[in-house]
C-alpha cells in the first residue's frame, strides 16, 4: 500500500511541533487528522496543508478523555479513512519545584501525556492491526533524563519511553512499529512560555540555550517533523522501540 492512501493522526497539532509534523506528513502523502483541544485552533494548520495541495481534517478532542478520544478516532476513520499512523504529541507543562508542586500540576501533566497517549493508542491500534501496518511515534523529551522543576513532566516523558518500548513488543507482529522522539530545546510557544515564567526575554533565553548545544542553535519544529517523517515511513519497518534524542548533540 502506498502512503497516498494512508491516514495519520497528529495530536496537539494546532501549533508548534505538532503543526510541523502534520505539515510534513501531508507533504509525505498522508491524509492528516489535525487533532487539538479546540477544533477552531486547528484552522491554521489545516489551511496550510490544503494550500499546499494536501488533505487535512480539523478534530477537536481532549486526549485525556476516554469518550472524547473514542468519538474523535471514530470520526477520523469515517471521514478520512482507517488511521494507521499516530503521533502522540499533545503536551502541557506545569513546572514547579517539588515542594510547590500541586496534585493538580502532577495529575494534569500525567493525564495529557501518559493517559492521552494510552487512550489514543488503544483507540487507533485496532485499525493498525487490521491493516497489518502501523507507525506510532510518541513525543518524549530530554527532560526524561531529569530536569529541575519538572518532577511531573520528566516522570511523564520517561514514562512515554517505557510505553513506547512495550508497544513495540506487543504490536510488532502486526506490522506496527513504535518509536519515541526526545527533543531538546525546540522554539515553540511552550519554550516561550517557560522563558516568560522565569522572567527572561525569549531571544536571550534561546541564545543561552544555544550556547549549551553542540550544534550551536536551538531546535525548530521542523527538526522534529523530519525525524517523525522517517519513523512513519515504509522503510523504517525494522526500527522499533527506539528513543531518538533530537537535541543538537548527544544525550545519555
Ligand atoms: P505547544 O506549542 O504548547 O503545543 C502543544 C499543543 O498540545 C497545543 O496546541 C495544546 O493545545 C495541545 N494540547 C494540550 N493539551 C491537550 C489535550 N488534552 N488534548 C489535545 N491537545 C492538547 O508544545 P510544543 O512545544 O509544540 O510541544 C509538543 C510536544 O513536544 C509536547 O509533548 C512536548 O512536551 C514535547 N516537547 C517539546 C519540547 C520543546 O522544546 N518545545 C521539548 C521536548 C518535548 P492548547 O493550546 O489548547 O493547550
Amino acid at each position: 500500500m502506498s502512503t497516498e492512501r494512508r491516514v495519520a493522526i497528529v495530536t496537539g497539532a494546532a501549533r508548534g511541533i505538532g503543526a510541523a509534523v502534520a505539515g510534513r506528513l501531508s507533504a509525505d502523502g498522508f491524509a492528516v487528522a489535525v487533532l487539538d483541544l479546540d477544533a477552531a485552533a486547528c484552522v491554521n494548520t489545516v489551511t496550510a496543508i490544503e494550500a499546499a495541495g494536501g488533505t487535512a481534517l480539523a478534530v477537536g478532542a481532549d486526549v485525556s478523555d476516554e469518550a472524547s478520544v473514542a468519538a474523535a478516532v471514530e470520526r477520523i476513520a469515517t471521514e478520512l479513512g482507517a488511521p494507521t499512523v499516530l503521533v502522540n504529541n499533545a503536551g502541557v507543562l506545569r513546572d514547579n519545584l517539588l515542594f510547590k508542586m500541586s496534585v493538580d500540576d502532577w495529575d494534569t501533566v500525567m493525564n495529557v501525556h501518559l493517559r492521552g497517549a494510552f487512550l489514543m493508542t488503544r483507540a487507533v491500534q485496532k485499525y493498525m492491526v487490521e491493516a497489518e501496518f502501523g507507525r506510532i511515534v510518541n513525543l518524549s523529551s530530554t527532560s526524561a533524563l531529569g530536569n529541575r522543576g519538572q518532577a511531573n513532566y520528566s516522570a511523564a516523558k520517561a514514562g512515554m519511553q517505557g510505553f513506547t518500548k512495550t508497544l513495540a513488543f506487543e504490536l510488532g507482529k502486526f506490522g506496527v512499529t513504535a518509536n519515541a522522539i526526545a527533543p531538546g530545546f525546540i522554539e515553540t510557544e511552550m519554550t516561550a512560555a517557560t522563558a516568560a515564567r522565569v522572567g527572561v526575554d525569549f531571544e536571550a533565553f534561546k541564545q543561552a540555550a544555544a550556547a549549551q548545544i553542540p550544534v550551536n542553535r536551538v531546535g525548530k519544529p521542523e527538526d522534529i517533523a523530519n525525524t517523525a517523517s522517517f519513523f512513519v515511513s515504509e522503510g523504517a519497518g525494522f526500527v522499533s522501540g527506539q528513543v531518538i534524542y533530537v537535541a543538537g548533540g548527544p544525550k545519555d
